[in-house]
């Protein structure tokens, strides 16, 4: 569709408030450029009757300048099912737009790049599952949101990074197979006497910060008060001050205001809160997540201007995938932080210990 973007004095106006919010990520040199992209998403999202719901890792022209709702996937998941819109734009990953859909069969959902994938949710398919399965029969499998529809129709029970603790002692049993990230079984197994048994999936920009690199940030910035996602390892997580998820930390730092924070999580993050906190100093160690950054301004607007990729799932697997996310709900914890105790020893399967023809 041919749609003139150009910085018009109406354009300037309409959009100068939110300039005000991102003009130490945007600088306004860029602004004439940036500025009738955003004009064009908001006025046609009015025109369509659609609403932008936006990751906590989106940039902060897509988060604070565009999107209707923000938070963590399962918060924009419930978002997409309460709003009365039925076109909802999913700036996030692929994974997040079928968590969406799942809870909104009824409605379009729309993803803006089919790129947007993600190593987590990518480490295992509803076909490992299978095995696993085979291999534990009778063990429930509790499945991390940060997953594909195909896995988590294979899953007894959904659970997040908040709640996944909660969760998995709401079954009542001894062991449980929690899939897909190393890390955060690891974290979670400190937490509970439930036996875990994990798989070797990791998210590539948690796994990339070390205790180390911590200790040293900390050595730098006096009084440094560090929040980490337990996507990290439990050595990092070690040198915490606070460990939670994404909406955790930044209900920490919206409550509390440490005077001088770091965030160890992708980088956009520190970006967004900072706009709601200018009395809180970031540090920022800057690990992107390359899947969330191929979600852009541009593409959010060729998305609404040609209602594409429109994310679909077929019933067989959507049923037991929204029976899994749905026990989660119906199971009312609200989640907790991590304590920080010592992970016991886990034991990890990966592919090739599930599979034989993987193996050989
Ligand atoms: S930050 Fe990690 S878990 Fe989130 S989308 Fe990127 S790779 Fe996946």
């Amino acid at each position: 569709m041919d749609r003139k973007l150009e910085y018009t004095p109406a354009v300037a106006r309409a959009t100068a408030p939110l300039l005000e919010k991102v003009k130490e990520f945007v600088p306004p040199v860029e602004w004439p450029l940036v500025a009738p992209l955003i004009y064009a998403i908001n006025e046609l999202k009015k025109a369509k009757r659609a609403v932008i719901i936006a990751h906590n890792y989106q940039t902060p022209d897509i988060f604070h300048c565009v999107a209707d709702f923000v938070g963590d996937s399962l918060q924009l998941a419930f978002q997409a099912r309460e709003t009365e819109s039925e076109i909802i734009v999913q700036a996030g990953v692929h994974f997040m737009a079928e968590t969406s859909k799942l809870l909104s069969p009824e409605k379009t959902v729309l993803i803006p790049s089919l790129e947007a994938g993600c190593s987590l949710a990518e480490s295992v398919t509803g076909h490992d599952v299978r095995l696993l399965k085979e291999k534990y029969p009778g063990i429930p499998v509790v499945t991390y949101v940060n997953t594909s529809a195909d896995v988590k129709a294979e899953s007894d029970i959904c659970c997040t990074s908040s709640n996944a603790v909660d969760i998995i002692e709401s079954l009542g049993v001894d062991r449980v197979i929690l899939l897909p990230d190393e890390y955060l079984s690891k974290n979670v197994a400190a937490e509970t006497d439930v036996e875990i048994i994990a798989w070797q999936g990791r998210c590539e920009v948690h796994e990339r910060f070390t205790a180390e690199e911590i200790r040293g940030y900390r050595k730098a910035t006096p009084g440094l008060f560090v929040l980490a996602h337990p996507e990290c390892s439990p050595e990092l997580l070690a040198e915490a001050d606070y460990t939670g998820s994404t909406s955790g930390m930044i209900r920490y730092v919206k409550d509390r205001r440490p005077p001088r924070v770091m965030l160890v999580t992708e980088c956009s993050m520190s970006d967004n809160v900072a706009a709601e906190v200018p009395d809180v100093e970031f540090v920022r160690p800057c690990n992107l997540c390359p899947h969330m950054k191929r979600i852009t301004l541009e593409n959010i607007l060729q998305s609404l201007e040609l209602m594409r990729y429109e994310v679909t799932i077929p019933e067989d697997i959507a049923a037991p995938a929204r029976r899994a996310v749905q026990r989660m709900v119906d199971v009312h914890v609200t989640g907790r932080d991590y304590g920080g105790g010592m992970a016991p020893e886990v034991v990890v399967e990966d592919r090739a210990s599930v599979d034989p023809a993987a193996a050989s």
